[in-house]
């Protein structure tokens, strides 16, 4: 095997069906996703539903059997798109980005960004036909309790998200260790220069040098905010301290490094 194949057998693959190939690579074509897509770290495939319909409207959507209101897009054209952009033997998870999924998380995400891409469907109008997310296994992610009108920035937020976990796009690793739910915490307040900023100081503990001293404030900063803003992490984050086997906490230091 050329040293050539073997980069391209690595690279992260993601795919995108969409009724609007024309919103991508958009975002993702700027800054660390931008630079890695360039880099050929990941790839993006694009793929216009449109392309499988079959008659000469080329229409995807038809009207809500049972009634009511908008329209539902076809089965059998998106499980063309899906069989064209996602053939047996591709091991990608298929997802649809849609409200009714499981929500989006960084467990989630680090999971999809360990393996070898996605395929995501961004759905549009009042969504897509219950079969084709049977036949084709698609696995239903949601981005949070709000309703888009379409799936495209969904899956960009959902593509963002994982591919700054690839190797090689973060500047500095460590960054993605210490951020926010990393290790189930928000992230603990950052400063910069300078130091006095409208009459405001950076607190004097990060200028001492101290870097045990630093790590036990930031910790204490990162259980603060989290408690006060979302309790439910913080329940969580106590219920997997318990279950983690001893030595527990190892990693806990790490992070504050
Ligand atoms: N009638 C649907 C909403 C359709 S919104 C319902 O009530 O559940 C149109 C499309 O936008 C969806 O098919 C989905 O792909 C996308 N979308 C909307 N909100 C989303 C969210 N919170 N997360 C992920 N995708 C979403």
């Amino acid at each position: 095997m050329s040293p050539a194949s073997a980069t391209e057998e690595r690279i992260w693959r993601a795919g995108v069906l969409t009724l609007y190939p024309e919103m991508f690579p958009g975002p993702l074509g700027l800054s660390l996703a931008g630079k890695a897509l360039a880099e050929r770290i990941w790839s993006l495939q694009i793929v216009n539903i449109r392309d499988f319909a079959s008659d000469r409207h080329r229409t995807v959507d038809d009207t809500p059997a049972g009634g009511g209101p908008g329209m539902v897009m076809r089965a059998d054209v998106l499980a063309r798109a899906i069989d064209a952009a996602c053939p047996p033997g591709d091991e990608r998870p298929r997802l649809l980005m849609s409200p009714r999924g499981r929500p989006l998380d960084q467990a989630r995400v680090r999971a999809l960004a360990a393996g070898p891409g996605v395929l995501v469907v961004a759905g549009r109008f009042e969504g897509v036909d219950e079969r084709v997310i049977e036949a084709r296994q698609l696995e239903e992610i949601s981005i949070g309790d709000y309703v888009l009108s379409g799936g495209e920035l969904a899956a960009m937020v959902l593509l963002d998200a994982a591919v700054r976990l690839l190797p090689g796009v973060m500047g500095n690793a460590a960054s993605s260790v210490s951020e926010s739910f990393a290790d189930g915490l928000l992230e603990y307040p950052q400063y910069t220069r300078p130091q006095d900023f409208e009459g405001r100081q950076i607190p004097e503990v990060l200028l001492s040098g101290d870097h045990a001293r630093i790590a036990r404030w930031r910790r204490e900063q990162a259980e603060r905010l989290t408690a006060a803003r979302r309790p439910d992490l913080m329940e969580r984050a106590a219920r997997e301290a318990d279950r983690r086997p001893e030595p527990a906490g190892i990693d806990k230091p790490d992070r504050l490094r």
